[in-house]
């Protein structure tokens, strides 16, 4: 069942999502050569929890056999989501990308942004800007009356026309009382596809674009998902709100 959400209860869902924003502009003002993934989750959870949040990725269960032991998933190059941050240094020329989920009073929040390490090639430059536009370019048919798979198509159409390939293993999903509930959002498919979008409806649109093929594996801590040739991926997100009049992106802050 995909529910619609009050205004009250959008109001809650949009304090976790502005903590979820400020974090990761947080971040970005962290990145650079030389820190760790471990450094920069130590302060998102001190950022998260200064702010009255629980990080909600920490503790979740999956396939793998630890439960996700961080406050954010940093995902590195050819690691496409889920990376556990690590006592590793970020090099110069690299792509991170930062994904984050909040929760308060029950309410969640969900984002991701793929940052910039120092100088970076072009190639990835362009990727990284493709997967932001393509996040966009569906929003554009994020309202009501459209299909899901509307938003869907269109990121796909748009990032394919790039030259790059989109993910089919991981999809975007409903966001609010639970981190992941219905309906879920893929990034690529046929348009005209249910469900119909209606005013109330909270999702995280999250395309996750390839240089290469689409296909992915997992690394064996069961979490870290990378690109099966190895190229580089990047990921954007943002969980909206489907309104009458318009979209509103809840986890996008403009920096201070
Ligand atoms: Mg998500």
């Amino acid at each position: 069942m995909i529910t619609i959400y009050s205004r009250k209860e959008i109001d809650a869902i949009r304090r976790s999502c502005r903590v979820v924003g400020e974090a990761l502009n947080y971040m970005g003002e962290l990145i650079r050569p030389g820190i760790t993934t471990k450094e920069l989750d130590d302060e998102l959870e001190w950022f998260i929890r200064d702010k009255g949040g629980r990080p909600a990725f920490k503790g979740i269960k999956g396939d793998a056999p630890i439960p996700f032991p961080a406050s954010g998933c940093f995902s590195i190059d050819e690691v496409v989501v889920h990376g556990i941050p690590s006592k590793r240094k970020l090099k110069d020329g690299e792509i991170i990308g930062v994904d984050v989920g909040v929760e308060i009073d029950g309410f969640y929040g969900d984002a991701a942004r793929t940052f910039l390490v120092g100088d970076v090639s072009f190639e990835k430059r362009h990727l990284v800007e493709t997967t932001e536009e393509s996040f966009w370019k569906g929003v554009e048919l994020a309202e009501p009356g459209n299909m899901l798979s509307d938003i869907s198509h269109r990121i796909q159409k748009f990032a394919e026309g790039r030259g790059f390939s989109v993910v089919r293993a991981l999809v975007g999903h409903g966001v609010g009382r639970n981190l992941h509930e219905e309906p879920q959002v893929p990034n690529y498919g046929l348009p005209g596809n249910g469900p119909k979008l209606r005013s109330g409806m909270v999702l995280a649109i999250e395309p996750m674009i390839n240089t290469g093929v689409y296909d992915v594996n997992v690394l064996q801590d069961g979490w870290t998902i990378i690109t099966a040739d190895n190229k580089p991926s990047a990921h954007y997100e943002n969980t909206i709100v489907i309104f009458q009049e318009g979209p509103d992106i809840l986890t996008l802050v403009e920096p201070d």
